[in-house]
C-alpha cells in the first residue's frame, strides 16, 4: 500500500531525527578542533618567546665579549707603547692609561659573567622546554587528527544522508516542507498530537473552526507554537 503524505512526512522527520546524533557529534568535533588549534598556537607562541629570549641573550654575550676583547687589545697596545717612551711624564700617562684599561676590563668581567649566567640558565630552560614542546606538539597534532577524522566521517555520512533525504521528500506536500524547514532547527518535535482541543506541546486551544479543518486534513499548524498538529483519533497515526 502506498504511504500517505502524512506517513511520508513523519518518515522524513524520523529520518532527520536519526541524523541528530551525527550532527551533534560533528558540531562537537568542530568545536574541539578549534579549541585544540588555539592551544597549538599558544604552544608555538610560548616556544618562540623562549627561543627569542635565548637568542637575544646570546647576542648580548657576543657583544660583551667583543667589547672585552677590544679593552684587552687597547691595554696591550698601551703596554707595548710603554717600551718606546723615554719621557717620564708621557711614560706615567701611558702607564695610567694601561691601568685604567685593566680596571675597566676587571669591572667588565662581572658584567660579562652576569650575562653569561643568564644565557646559560635560559639555554637550560630552552632545552627543558624543547622536549616539553615536542610532546605538546605531538599530542596536539594527534588530537587534531582525531577530530579531523571524526569530522570527515560525519560529513561523509551526512552528505550521503542528504541524497537519501531528497528521495524522502518526494510525496510530501511542498507547504509542509517549507514550514518544516523553518522550524526544523529550533523545534525537536515539529509534529505533535492534539489532546482534547489543545496542542500537546504548548496547550494552546484550537478554535472550533480549526477543529473542523483538522477533520478534513491531516495536519494543521498550531496558532500558539506553530508546530504541526494531528488528530490521533485518525487511524495509522503515531500516538
Ligand atoms: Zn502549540
Amino acid at each position: 500500500m502506498e504511504k500517505s503524505s502524512f506517513e511520508l512526512f513523519l518518515d522524513l522527520i524520523t529520518f532527520d531525527q536519526s541524523l541528530h546524533e551525527t550532527e551533534k557529534k560533528l558540531a562537537a568535533a568542530l568545536a574541539h578542533l578549534t579549541q585544540v588549534k588555539k592551544v597549538q598556537e599558544g604552544i608555538v607562541t610560548r616556544h618562540e618567546a623562549v627561543r627569542t629570549h635565548v637568542h637575544s641573550l646570546k647576542k648580548e654575550v657576543d657583544v660583551k665579549e667583543r667589547e672585552m676583547k677590544e679593552l684587552d687589545s687597547q691595554e696591550k697596545s698601551a703596554k707595548a707603547r710603554l717600551g718606546g717612551i723615554s719621557n717620564q711624564k708621557e711614560y706615567q700617562a701611558l702607564k695610567d692609561e694601561a691601568l685604567v684599561l685593566k680596571k675597566k676590563q676587571h669591572d667588565y668581567e662581572a658584567t660579562l659573567m652576569t650575562v653569561w649566567n643568564a644565557y646559560e640558565v635560559a639555554q637550560k630552560e630552552l632545552q627543558k622546554h624543547e622536549s616539553e614542546f615536542e610532546a605538546q606538539c605531538t599530542q596536539a597534532a594527534q588530537e587534531c587528527a582525531q577530530q579531523e577524522t571524526i569530522i570527515t566521517e560525519c560529513r561523509q555520512f551526512l552528505d550521503a544522508a542528504s541524497h537519501e533525504r531528497r528521495a524522502k521528500e518526494q510525496g510530501v506536500p511542498e507547504a509542509w516542507l517549507v514550514t518544516y524547514s523553518r522550524m526544523k532547527n529550533s523545534v525537536k518535535n515539529p509534529v505533535v498530537k492534539l489532546v482534547g482541543d489543545s496542542c500537546s506541546a504548548c496547550f494552546h486551544s484550537m478554535t472550533i473552526h480549526d477543529a473542523q479543518t483538522l477533520k478534513t486534513q491531516q495536519l494543521l499548524q498550531c496558532k500558539g507554537c506553530f508546530r504541526f498538529m494531528y488528530d490521533s483519533a485518525q487511524e495509522n497515526l503515531p500516538s
